[in-house]
């Protein structure tokens, strides 16, 4: 089929495309800071309805969803696209070059929070309904999107929406909200997303903090209490003990090995960024640093805090100390048994009175390597980026995909327009406008070829 047409709208438009995006990422949507999330979901909204969506604007207990849907061609087929509107803060702000809410075009990329992370997702794919709609007058499938509000604080509301609204959402596939080249400009295809649970960990062991001389000897130590309790949780060769926490694990399959076998080492390039000399476990690269990486369950001290850390010394008795610990969770492995396992572990250990709180977090899922709908973003991508998508099993990170593969029963593909310098969650946040045209090319190809 040819895409000329297509190809020659989306040069043509661009104008348009990147003043929408900049309209949208000058709508701040800081989810931390609940600020303009209305505002920008009802922008969000008017950019669908705008293409003859029909758009609802759905209340979830935290920021609103926006869900949209138009009727294609081929009745038969529907694809979900899944994005979000909020965005991470913009502190620091002295290290942005230009304000991060007044979005900024030099040199061929646009500057702006969000401007990634992941608002050119959701222009970008409205771009390429332009060109189809601009080409036949009609979409060739049925299209959805879901686009929501709080994937940077969690999605804490997502996975009970999709619950409740199953049929709303039913879909044959879904692109996920991200993607992209890495620094080859290879097309990358992130077929699964490791699970995590976020906890806080804190224990009050006096009403105030006590001098140290009066205290020390008598009174428990909150900080001392923590630590022991922490301590009871990860070995030195990385083994988490708590009873039970590997069990149910679905192990990575030959065929994700297989995967990882493909890939370029990347020991010495993570050497050079991280500034580290090696790696946990002895292990020094190739296809068992990923496998480590991705499929493999971490208990992580993210931060520490009690009593006193100014200068000088203050000899203090602290009465509270906390911990943020992050669990990263295989497939298989479940939150609320890995949270009632901690529960039991701490308690049995002595330390009852160790408060757990559930910080937010979602179970690992991933995509089906051979899936056809995979086959078909990998295929369409080719022409666009003149290079082979390659797939990578499972990322090291999370997010909440769990829902789609396994309520919604979807396979989900990430297809994207990021670049190993697009600076998602930091200062000077951009994108490149060249990946911007391509990615709504890969997408005007997707939808055609799906309708088929
Ligand atoms: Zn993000």
């Amino acid at each position: 089929m040819s895409y000329t047409k297509i190809d020659q709208y989306l040069e043509k438009n661009l104008d348009g495309s990147i003043a929408e995006l900049s309209e949208l990422v000058a709508q701040p949507s800081v989810g931390a800071q609940n600020w303009g999330m209305q505002e920008c979901a009802q922008l969000t909204a008017r950019l669908l309805a705008k293409r003859g969506f029909t758009v609802e604007v759905l209340p979830t207990g935290g920021a609103p969803v926006v869900f949209a849907e138009r009727k294609g061609r081929n009745a038969d087929k529907t694809l979900l696209f899944y994005n979000h509107y909020d965005v991470q803060p913009a502190e620091p702000l002295e290290l942005w070059e230009t304000p991060p809410f007044e979005p900024s075009l030099r040199n061929g990329k646009l500057f702006g929070r969000g401007v990634s992370d992941d608002k050119s997702h959701i222009t970008a794919r409205l771009y390429a309904i332009d060109a189809l709609l601009d080409s036949d007058g009609e979409l060739p499938c049925n299209v959805k999107f879901l686009i929501e509000g709080e994937e940077e604080t969690g999605s804490i509301h997502l996975p009970k929406f999709i619950t409740a609204n199953k049929g709303k959402l039913a879909a044959d596939a879904c692109i996920w909200e991200f993607g992209g080249v890495d620094h080859r400009e290879v097309p990358m295809q992130y077929l699964g997303l490791r699970g995590i649970c976020y906890v806080e960990l804190s224990i009050e062991t006096a009403a105030i903090d006590v001098h140290s001389g009066v205290g020390g000897s008598i009174f428990e130590n909150a900080a001392w209490r923590l630590v022991w309790a922490l301590n009871t949780l990860k070995d030195q060769n990385e083994k988490i003990l708590i009873p039970g926490w590997y069990d149910g694990i679905e192990p990575p399959t030959a065929r994700d090995r297989e995967l990882f076998d493909l890939q370029p080492d990347a020991a010495e390039e993570y050497k050079t960024r991280y500034g580290v000399k090696k790696f946990l476990k002895g292990v020094t690269g190739g296809t068992d640093l990923f496998m480590q990486e991705t499929f493999e369950p971490t208990c992580t001290i993210c931060g520490l805090t009690s009593g006193y850390q100014g200068p000088g010394s203050k000899t203090v008795l602290p009465a509270r100390a906390s911990a943020k610990v992050d669990f990263r969770l295989a497939p298989g492995q479940k939150i609320e048994r890995c949270l009632t396992l901690l529960r039991q572990h701490l308690d049995s250990g002595g330390f009852e009175e160790i408060q757990i709180e559930f910080l937010g977090g979602g179970p690992a899922a991933k995509t089906n390597p051979d899936d056809p709908f995979i086959k078909l973003v990998v295929e369409t991508a080719e022409e666009v980026f003149e290079s082979r998508m390659e797939l990578i099993p499972m990322v090291g990170g999370s997010g909440p995909n769990y829902p789609f593969v396994h309520e919604l029963n979807m396979p989900v593909a990430t297809a994207g327009l990021g670049y190993p310098d697009t600076r998602a969650h930091a200062p000077n946040e951009n994108i490149r406008l060249d990946l911007y045209v391509k990615h709504a090319r890969h997408m005007a190809r997707v939808l055609k070829e799906f309708g088929k």
